[in-house]
């Protein structure tokens, strides 16, 4: 079952779960933030006013009608007024977070405006972004200053001066993953600068990336589903819930894939919301064919290539999970010589550059013969392995060992292990 489902659940229950989703994950506190549906009526469902974020049900959802008046156990939102001067301004948002995240609020404060093109991902999402001057909070002139950025400038997200950000979108889903999208990008940009210096794409780059990958793909009617297919589908679920509850997967972004006979294998679904996957959206692809009703991954004929051309792959997962992405974004080797396990797991994690996802297919393929895990800049990491839960574990693994390197960078230049030391693990544990 969809943990969201936009078009059939009641506003109150839409709400309830995302804003218990966007606590659970650290991107809010128990006071602070507030979230708003509009439904067909017109009329606005939102957070209540001094409610407990962690604790709140589908009761506690106030309603204020069109003609003003208030329904609910509670007062609504103290934000109510920029809410509603949003929703008069742009008439095709329906649904609107606002929330006080860390790395957004980290630009909030020192007054700037995140570059979303770190990826083409998250400019493809997170668009550009208005910047709304002071106002006090609760105040229907903050509501003015707010509505205006809307109004002006198209923006669907707008970075609150010294406040947080509001963002908008035609469902709540767009709109939870537009949130979320953005705070994770300004997430990597804030490590990524640790490192070195944040690169960012042109337009020009970003549009030749968006061209080469079309969802234009054959598909084929007669699928059957035997049970070690559906076996498969159910790892896969359980793993992709698994990344995005462990912030190694975003809603918007990421794929899984295994295989399942021969070249043929299972993948995720274009445009479904990571966690909301159900095992009834993973794609069966079959000789390079995509299984009827179903649009796959942009990446299928990467993923087809690495298994075609790597017999001993048999899963793959890419993503952008932040501190991996801040290597890649700053352009900084990813060095894994930090201790025993990250290598021993991992061996050595080239960089490519941007754009080789698609310029040189079977040459991106063929290095997966050597390596196990390839980040490419301004892109995602791709991490391969033979089980599912091998390759979520190196995924794990290479971010954890990516946050350390992060965080090392405030603490004093990396001491790697020297060549003698991995020539002892190479023959201690087998690795070739
Ligand atoms: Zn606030």
């Amino acid at each position: 079952m969809k943990q969201l489902d936009v078009k059939l659940m009641h506003p109150v229950e839409q709400i309830n779960m995302v804003i218990g989703r966007i606590y659970r994950t650290g991107m809010t506190t128990t006071s602070g933030g507030n979230i708003s549906i509009r439904d067909n009526n017109g009329d606005i469902w939102i957070t209540p006013s001094g409610v407990d974020k962690g604790s709140l049900t589908v009761k506690d959802i106030v309603c204020v009608k069109k003609d003003g008046s208030i329904e609910g156990l509670h007062k609504p939102s103290s934000e109510y007024p920029f809410h509603k001067a949003i929703f008069e301004a742009r008439p095709e948002l329906t649904a609107i977070i606002h929330a006080h995240p860390p790395a957004l609020v980290a630009f909030s404060i020192a007054r700037q405006i995140p570059n979303t093109s770190i990826t083409p991902h998250a400019r493809f999402i997170c668009g550009e972004i208005g910047y709304a001057p002071y106002g006090c909070p609760g105040s229907e002139e903050l509501g003015k200053k707010i509505a205006r950025e809307f109004i002006n400038n198209n923006y669907k997200a707008v970075i609150m001066e010294n406040h947080g950000v509001v963002l908008g979108g035609t469902d709540m889903m767009d709109a939870y993953q537009r949130f979320e999208t953005l705070e994770f990008c300004c997430r990597t940009i804030v490590n990524a600068g640790k490192l070195g210096k944040v690169n960012t794409l042109t337009n020009k780059q970003i549009e030749n990336y968006q061209s080469h990958f079309t969802s234009d793909i054959n598909h084929f009617t007669d699928a059957n589903y035997p049970s070690d297919e559906r076996a498969l589908r159910s790892d896969m679920v359980k793993i992709i819930h698994r990344a995005c509850n462990q912030g190694l997967m975003i809603s918007s972004f990421g794929t899984a894939s295994v295989r399942w006979n021969e070249s043929d294998f299972l993948i995720t679904p274009h445009n479904v919301s990571r966690w909301n996957i159900t095992s009834d959206d993973i794609v069966q692809v079959k000789n390079g064919v995509a299984e009827q009703g179903k649009i796959p991954s942009n990446q299928i004929l990467l993923h087809q290539r690495i298994y075609e051309l790597n017999p001993h792959i048999n899963s793959i997962i890419s993503t952008q999970p932040v501190n991996l992405m801040a290597h890649g974004v700053s352009g900084t080797k990813f060095d894994v010589r930090t201790i025993p396990e990250s290598w021993i797991f991992l061996q050595d994690v080239p960089s490519v550059p941007f754009g080789t996802a698609y310029d040189n297919l079977d040459d991106l393929a063929l290095m997966f013969n050597k390596y196990r895990v390839l980040l490419i800049e301004n892109d995602c990491v791709f991490v391969t392995g033979d089980k599912l839960l091998n390759t979520f574990d190196y995924l794990e693994v290479a971010e954890f060992s990516a946050n350390s390197l992060v965080m090392a960078a405030s603490v004093g230049p990396l001491c790697p292990m020297g060549d003698a030391e991995i020539d002892e693990l190479r023959i201690a544990f087998n690795v070739k």
